[in-house]
């Protein structure tokens, strides 16, 4: 997924689960996640991208930004997460991508709604448990 999800949709997403004040920090830590762990880096950047391994870093994220208080950890954690969903357990949407079968699954606007309200419901979810108990 590329900045519209990681940034732009994230940033809505956060201010929707009232985090308004630090929305821009977690869409911005959201969308760095690709530049400062390149899924081509290493087999550890790569795990954080792709199917089950991306789910228990984003647990991971969250624990520590619950934990910490942490926007930083809290966009990693969705940055994972989205990643996840959207590219298939197991990237396996990125290899049929790649043997031209099927659609490119970072490409938003050609996801299925199913897809697309999958990555919102869990993003804003993991919003809400970040937001502290009123
Ligand atoms: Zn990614």
């Amino acid at each position: 997924m590329g900045p519209h999800v990681h940034f732009d949709l994230t940033q809505q997403w956060a201010v929707t689960a009232g985090l308004d004040e630090i929305a821009e920090c977690i869409a911005r830590a959201d969308v760095e996640l690709d530049w400062t762990h390149p899924a081509r880096g290493s087999v550890g950047n790569m795990s954080r991208h792709f199917g089950l391994t991306a789910c228990l870093w984003a647990e991971w994220y969250l624990y520590r930004a619950c934990r910490d208080r942490s926007c930083e950890d809290l966009g990693r954690a969705l940055h994972c997460v989205q990643d996840a969903i959207a590219h298939g357990v197991l990237g396996l949407k990125h290899v049929r991508h790649m043997a031209g079968l099927a659609r490119d699954p970072d490409d938003w606007d050609a996801a299925t709604l199913r897809v697309r309200r999958a990555i919102e419901r869990r993003s804003v979810s993991m919003l809400c448990r970040f937001r502290p108990a009123q």
